[in-house]
């Protein structure tokens, strides 16, 4: 006979809702994961970049493929910024197939239930519980709950079924997974401009055994009627570029949307998102795991308190989570309106100009001393304001951050 009574539902079992269950069901709660695929961790939309910080927390370590040490980042023409240090580890590469496994393995080893194949048809939020209607396996069920969490990513139920909104931009990427490509060892290579990747960048990430990703993301405004695997093309048949990707061979395609800019509202009566479902993935690299992770850690205990003592209203959960939410959003939009300012909104003139001064070595040495993929904006800021070239930037700058 299956459970029909939770403390906490959460829809999506990706790296956010396996580690949101993960921490509430260590905290006594009784916690259910609804997965609508018949496994974790496919189908894979991911280059799999993981941060030390969030790769640590869930000590994930064979998960890893490859060990970065830095980005090789090209200019529209060709100028080379290398930003990182040989031996010095900035990023991970994971198989995210065996990430997000792991991650809800450990929601599982600390009390909290998996149903895969299983996915929400309807909700309704009543003054006592959250009352759903799910198909599991081909089976209608009703369940309630306390509280119901949204971790189902980029096009989340949850979001549009309680009418919370969209996140502020929804990026596309095109990836590929290839053998064959010759790069430097340890290091990720990035290629921009307007033909290649408009307002943002293409990445070739090594992946283990020989192979890469190759990947690239854009806006859909800014790609103007053209399509990300256009831009995959334009970009291993660019002049500068192709004799790398001569010998490639491909193996898998995948393409998948990341949403940047945290929704607007991300609680309502019982009602919780978290991760891409809020929209949570950062501007400036795409990242979402990250965020995911730190969204959940930073509310915990008042949340589990308010899960105990059963106050989930809209106003009580908005009490709990502004803080810590806001101080997110803050931070994602500085992060695009810097990112906006020195690379999206730019010419490929400018941002050829750009190049050239970040190739500079005592400006290199700024982007390694203070360059940091979870903290872009201290970064972005010290570039205004201490190289002289980007110096006439600073007043749009500062204007942009305070109006955006
Ligand atoms: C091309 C590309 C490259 C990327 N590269 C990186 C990177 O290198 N590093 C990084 O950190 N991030 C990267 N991202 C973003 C990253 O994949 C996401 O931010 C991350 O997966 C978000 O985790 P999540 O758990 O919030 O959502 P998801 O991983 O999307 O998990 C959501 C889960 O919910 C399930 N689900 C959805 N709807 C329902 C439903 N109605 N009922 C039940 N289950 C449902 C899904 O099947 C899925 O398992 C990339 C994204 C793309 C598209």
């Amino acid at each position: 006979m299956k459970e029909s009574n939770w403390d906490v539902i959460i829809v999506g079992a990706g790296p956010t809702g396996g580690r949101a269950a993960t921490h509430l069901s260590s905290l006594g709660h009784r916690v259910l994961m609804l997965e609508e695929h018949t496994e974790i961790g496919r189908p894979f939309q991911c280059a799999g970049l993981v941060t030390p910080k969030a790769l640590h927390e869930v000590g994930l370590f064979d998960s890893i493929l490859e060990e970065v040490d830095g980005a090789r980042i090209h200019g529209p023409s060709g100028t080379l910024v290398p930003v990182g240090t040989d031996g010095k580890l900035r990023t991970y590469v994971v198989c995210r197939k065996k990430f997000d496994q792991g991650v809800v393995q450990q929601a599982m080893e600390s009390g909290a239930t998996l149903w895969l194949n299983s996915q929400p048809l309807s909700a309704d939020v009543t003054e006592d519980n959250v009352s759903l209607t799910i198909d599991s396996n081909g089976e209608e069920m009703k369940l309630s709950c306390k509280l119901l969490i949204g971790c189902d990513g980029a096009h989340s139920w949850t979001r549009r079924h309680f009418k919370m909104g969209r996140p502020k931009e929804m990026m596309i990427g095109f990836q590929t997974e290839v053998l064959g490509y010759q790069g430097k060892g340890r290091w990720l290579e990035m290629y921009s401009g307007s033909e290649i990747a408009p307002g943002f960048f293409a990445w070739v990430i090594p992946s283990g055994f020989g192979s890469h990703r190759i990947g690239v993301w854009s806006t859909p405004e800014r790609l103007n009627g053209r399509s990300v695997e256009q831009c995959y093309e334009d970009l291993i048949q660019h002049p500068l570029w192709k004799d790398r990707f001569s010998e490639i061979k491909e193996i898998a395609r995948f393409c998948g949307p990341i949403p940047s800019g945290m929704v607007k509202k991300t609680v309502g009566n019982r009602v919780m998102l978290l991760g891409d479902a809020a929209g949570m993935a950062k501007p400036t690299t795409g990242g979402g795991i990250g965020p995911g992770f730190k969204q959940i850690k930073g509310i915990l205990q008042p949340l589990s308190a308010a899960i105990t003592e059963d106050n989930l209203s809209e106003k009580n959960l908005k009490k709990i989570t502004s803080k810590h939410f806001q101080s997110m959003k803050k931070d994602q939009d500085k992060a695009r309106a810097l990112r906006n300012l020195l690379v999206s909104d730019v010419s490929d003139n400018d941002l050829d100009g750009h190049f050239e001064n970040f190739s500079r070595p005592d400006v290199l040495e700024l982007i390694n001393e203070i360059g940091d993929i979870e903290k872009p904006v201290p970064l972005g800021l010290a570039l205004v304001k201490k190289v002289p070239a980007f110096r006439r930037l600073a007043f749009k700058a500062g204007t942009r951050l305070m109006f955006r």
